[in-house]
């Protein structure tokens, strides 16, 4: 579902995925809103939201981000979630190993029922927490290339690497033919 407004604007939808409690929903409000709430202790209910972005080529990206409202706790999600999402974003928390595990099987059921030419980002969330990091730099970045994702760590508590991780992904869609 990947259309343009004009030559220049894309429209894309971005879902999110990873365990509970890494962070997702926290991501996307320091995105839209840059803001973060240290008290929502389970997911803001987020659902839908948009944000539009402009790039150094003078492309405009408009991610239309799709964020679970807590399903990701069952074994999979609706296939209505993956479908026509130009890029995804897995999420785990970079102080817990189990996160990194369930990141892995989210990554293979994006490669299972998300688009080929999907641009997906592997994130570790969580990066002020670094006095009690688990899971290293190294084995996030072996994993990222081996599956053909970029990777970044980000903090939605401080906002480090947000904007970064979004437009990373804006400079790796397709761009539209002209
Ligand atoms: P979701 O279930 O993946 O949507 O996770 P939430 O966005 O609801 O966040 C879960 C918990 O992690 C909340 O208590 C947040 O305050 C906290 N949290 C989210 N991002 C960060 C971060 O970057 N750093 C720290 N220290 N806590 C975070
Ligand atoms: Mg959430």
């Amino acid at each position: 579902e990947r259309g343009a407004s004009d030559s220049k604007t894309m429209r894309i939808k971005l879902v999110l995925l990873g365990d509970s409690g890494v962070g997702k929903s926290c991501i996307v409000l320091r995105f839209v809103r840059g803001q973060f709430d240290p008290s929502s202790k389970v997911t803001v209910g987020a659902s839908f939201l948009s944000q539009t972005i402009a790039l150094q080529d003078s492309t405009t990206v408009k991610f239309e981000i799709w964020d679970t409202a807590g399903q990701e706790r069952y074994a999979s999600l609706a296939p209505l979630y993956y479908r026509g999402a130009g890029a995804a974003v897995v999420v785990y928390d970079i102080t817990s190993p189990e996160s990194f595990q369930k990141a892995q099987y989210w990554v293979k059921e994006l490669q299972k029922f998300g688009s080929p030419d999907i641009v997906m980002a592997l994130v570790g969330n969580k990066s002020d927490l670094h006095a009690s990091r688990k899971v290293t730099v190294e084995e996030a970045q072996e994993y990222a290339d081996s599956n053909g994702m970029f990777f970044i760590e980000t903090s939605a508590k401080t906002a480090d690497n947000i904007n970064q991780l979004f437009e990373e992904i804006g400079k790796r869609l397709p761009r539209p033919a002209t």
